[in-house]
């Protein structure tokens, strides 16, 4: 009964056994005596647990997918270190200066 009070913790694969047949994607969870999976197109605004923090977070297919790369163990935003989201934390933490300064320094400096 209790068996589905848990957060998913998805892994990729691939159910399609013959490698000339098209890839057929789905995340399973690997959880032990759980045998949940869901296709990955259908995973959209689903809670999982991270795979790395072990957070629940919200599953984002834009995120999983990236062309025809799809994240084997989806993970949650903060576990997220794109070098994108690097550059942004760094423009974030420069206007926070930015504007401290501004707030310290005498007006018309
Ligand atoms: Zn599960
Ligand atoms: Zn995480």
């Amino acid at each position: 009964m209790a068996k589905d009070k848990h957060l998913h913790k998805y892994r990729l694969r691939n159910l399609t056994r013959d490698s000339s047949k098209a890839p057929y994607y789905v995340y399973i969870c690997a959880k032990q005596e759980c045998s949940h999976h869901i296709r990955i197109e259908l995973v959209e605004g689903k809670v999982a647990e991270c795979n790395r923090c072990g957070d629940p977070f919200i599953m984002k297919l834009s995120k999983l997918k990236h062309g025809e790369r799809i994240i084997v163990k989806p993970h949650c935003d903060s576990c997220t270190k794109t070098p994108d989201r690097l550059k942004k934390e760094k423009e974030d933490l420069k206007n926070n200066i930015d504007a401290l300064l501004e707030s310290v320094l005498p007006k018309g400096f």
